[in-house]
């Protein structure tokens, strides 16, 4: 019967019709921001001073005055009512990686009547029951509740389904002493800790204090199959990664699918997403294909770090609701099918003082020293801290992307672009290495040659690159939350910025100010060029040199995590506030258990595919087979006869080797996690051969060539 489901699906597809091209193409963009309270809603629905108060909350990341808690209150229900909301809910991004929310109606009962309420309390703080959600020991049983607080920076929205309406109302979430339970809190802190260091190396160059603003573009790849393959395949349904299929001759070689013309279907998928995340204020900006067939990436404009990691939560959640009313599925996961490309989600990071970039390196000579400092400190923080921005993006599907097909390695290093690279050579050994691109260059005098913006001559294969005017970490894997990488980001590059601050205070406005800073780049140059590599980051070579260079490469989640619990880095996280001891070990927990139980859910369901799916049907091949043998035999028919022993004996020996592989995982299952992923890469081995060596019509799983070429 299964074969049946499988053609079917493909006959299923083939015969779908795709509606014919709009003529006239709706004006969408002013739908931009219609369901978001900003600063342009709050404007119109509150009296003046009580907006310039929250507006001046929201700027300065004040606590909000308790006196205007209900008229903002007010004002945000009634908009919320007017665009058809029924309920309101706290939105949190608990440790389990997704978004959480719990929905309450804007209903009281007055004197037996209904009426529409929601006060400023209702709108500050909630008590959600909150025992499920993971704390890594933080949280006894007996004191189960967590509490959830309005965060103003990021402004409420409205999540509409086919049926109404629901005011969210973004939060952070904390245990009753205080202990962050979510990622948005130590990403608040993490912000606070840098804006703090910036304005104070800022004023090293004589800089009138100014608004930090720490800027996000997350680009977000992802995966689309069509739903009726997806159904049909109980490891995508339970984990999002195909545990078992062998990749097709063609898949990605011949690299026709990237930035290639966009197909009808996926086209329509991606408008509607569009129109969706524009509805939420989300400046979702550039969509293309991918390298790996099936594989489509969006970016939107970048924003502030808070509003962007937000962002990137409801990006992945309406990718995936739009597939769905599309008949089809996105996978986010970082590696749903083994030998072609993961997804990633660059994250690309910057800082910007006022209305200037403090990585752009800007035309004159006083930007240029700022621009410098900014760019060594950042190798400093990186080169000082690779271990936990490592950290920050392990887990159980990056450990297949990392360091396979086209992801960045393990290996944190940096690229800065030949140009530049040219310059902090410059910088590093003086006079000595003056060249006609990049002459004399004494700080504060001379200004730097134009960088060129050419996307040619970034190097695709650094995990941290610089790309003209900011940091791409391309590590990260497209199913994870934003906030763990920027979180760190922002307090390594604290710390430098502390560190060379302090050593600049004492000097700043002197006459020889510029000189001696150039001795200080100089030296941070030549203690952490090491993390600077230029070449090819996915060779072996690469790998050996940066052993030599002393670099860490933890390879898996397991090492990777160990980081988190090293206690110069919880020294380092507790002095700028951002996590403290606690905190810490609590998130190292969540992290280990999810990991090991996504092992062990993914061992398990490897074992029931092949138990349950593929071994009665390569047992039934070897019936008919013997079959075929005894009915030769006894009819006297040589033909054919000696090459169907040869293929029942082969496919009796693999069925032999399958039930062994199957047993083993069965035992592997009850001990450590090594012991699970060796045994299940010894029976996908035996599987993807079987799949390979059964005739097409009985196989009961979607095929990669089906999944990836037929939607
Ligand atoms: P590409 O890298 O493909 O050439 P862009 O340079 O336009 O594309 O940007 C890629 C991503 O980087 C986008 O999300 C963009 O908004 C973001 N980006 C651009 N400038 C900054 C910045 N100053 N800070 C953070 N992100 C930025
Ligand atoms: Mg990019």
């Amino acid at each position: 019967m299964s074969n049946l489901n499988r053609l079917g699906a493909i006959k299923s597809i083939a015969s779908r019709q795709i509606p014919a091209p709009q003529m006239a193409a709706p004006a969408e963009i002013g739908i931009y921001a219609e369901d978001v309270f900003n600063e342009q809603t709050m404007r119109a629905a509150l009296p003046q001073n009580i907006c310039e108060k929250l507006l001046e909350t929201i700027r300065d990341l004040t606590p909000l005055d308790p006196a205007i808690a209900n008229d903002v209150a007010q004002a945000m229900k009634c908009w919320a009512l007017d665009r058809g909301a029924t309920h309101y809910t706290h939105w949190f991004l608990p440790l389990n990686g997704s978004t959480a929310e719990k929905h309450d109606a804007f209903l009281e009962i007055r004197n037996g009547e209904a009426i529409q309420s929601f006060s400023g309390k209702n709108l500050i703080m909630g008590e959600p029951d909150a025992s499920s959600f993971p704390s890594g020991g933080l949280r006894s049983t007996f004191e189960a509740r967590g509490y959830t607080a309005w965060d103003p920076t990021s402004p409420d929205f409205i999540k509409r389904h086919s049926n109404g309406a629901t005011l969210c109302i973004p939060t952070v979430f904390c245990s009753y002493t205080g202990e962050a339970l979510d990622k948005k809190t130590p990403l608040l802190r993490s912000i606070q800790t840098l804006t703090a260091a910036t304005k104070r190396l800022m004023k090293c160059f004589g800089k009138p204090e100014e608004h930090v603003c720490i800027t996000l573009g997350a680009e977000q790849e992802y995966f689309l199959i069509d739903k009726h393959f997806y159904l049909q395949r109980p490891d995508l349904l339970q984990t999002s990664r195909t545990i078992f299929g062998a990749p097709p001759p063609k898949h990605q070689q011949l690299e026709d699918h990237y930035f290639g013309s966009i197909r009808a279907r996926v086209l329509n998928f991606m408008t509607e997403v569009e129109r969706d995340l524009w509805r939420l204020g989300i400046p979702a900006r550039t969509r293309h294909n991918e390298v790996a067939p099936a594989q489509f990436e969006l970016a939107p404009m970048f924003e502030d770090v808070n509003l962007a990691c937000d962002h990137n939560m409801l990006v992945m959640e309406v990718l995936r609701q739009t597939a769905e009313r599309n008949g089809m599925i996105c996978l986010l996961h970082e590696k749903p099918f083994a030998g072609v490309n993961g997804s990633g989600k660059h994250n690309n990071w910057s800082i910007s003082y006022g209305d200037r970039n403090l990585l752009n390196p800007g035309d004159d000579p006083l930007q240029n020293a700022i621009f410098l400092t900014v760019l060594c400190a950042i190798i400093e923080a990186v080169d000082r801290h690779a271990d936990l921005l490592r950290a920050t993006v392990a887990g159980a599907g990056n450990d297949h992307r990392l360091g396979a097909n086209e992801a960045p390695p393990s290996v944190i290093s940096m690229y800065l672009g030949a140009q530049l690279t040219e310059v902090i050579e410059r910088l590093e050994h003086g006079k000595l290495r003056a060249s006609k691109a990049i002459g004399s260059l004494r700080l504060g005098v001379d200004t730097l040659p134009p960088l060129p913006r050419d996307t040619t001559d970034r190097n695709r294969t650094s995990p941290f690159a610089f790309t003209g005017n900011k940091f791409e970490f391309r590590a990260p894997g497209s199913s994870q939350s934003c906030s763990g990488p920027n979180v760190i980001l922002n307090t390594i590059v604290a710390e430098a910025f502390d560190r060379i601050a302090g050593e600049l205070e004492p000097i700043a406005g002197a006459p020889d100010f510029h000189d001696r800073l150039q001795k200080l780049l100089r030296k941070i140059i030549r203690e952490h060029k090491r993390v600077l590599y230029s070449g090819d980051c996915y060779t072996e070579e690469w790998l050996a040199e940066a052993a030599r260079r002393g670099l860490p490469n933890n390879r898996d989640t397991m090492a990777a995590l160990q980081a988190l619990i090293a206690d110069e880095n919880i020294a380092l996280m507790e002095k700028h506030k951002v996590y403290n001891r606690r905190e810490l070990e609590s998130r190292y927990e969540v992290s280990m258990e999810e990991y090991h139980r996504k092992v062990r859910i993914e061992g398990g369901i490897a074992l029931e595919i092949a138990t349950s799916m593929i071994l009665p049907v390569a047992q039934t091949e070897y019936g008919r087979l013997v079959r075929s043998c005894a009915e030769a035999q006894a009819a006297g028919i040589r033909g054919g006869l000696a090459s169907t022993v040869t293929a029942a004996e082969e496919l009796g020996a693999t069925i032999d080797r399958l039930h062994a592989d199957c047993q083993a995982l069965r035992e592997a299952l009850g001990r450590c996690h090594e012991e699970i992923l060796a045994a299940a890469a010894q029976l996908r081995d035996t599987v993807d051969g079987l799949e390979r060596q059964l005739s097409d019509e009985c196989w009961p799983l979607p095929k990669y060539r089906e999944m990836l070429f037929i939607y």
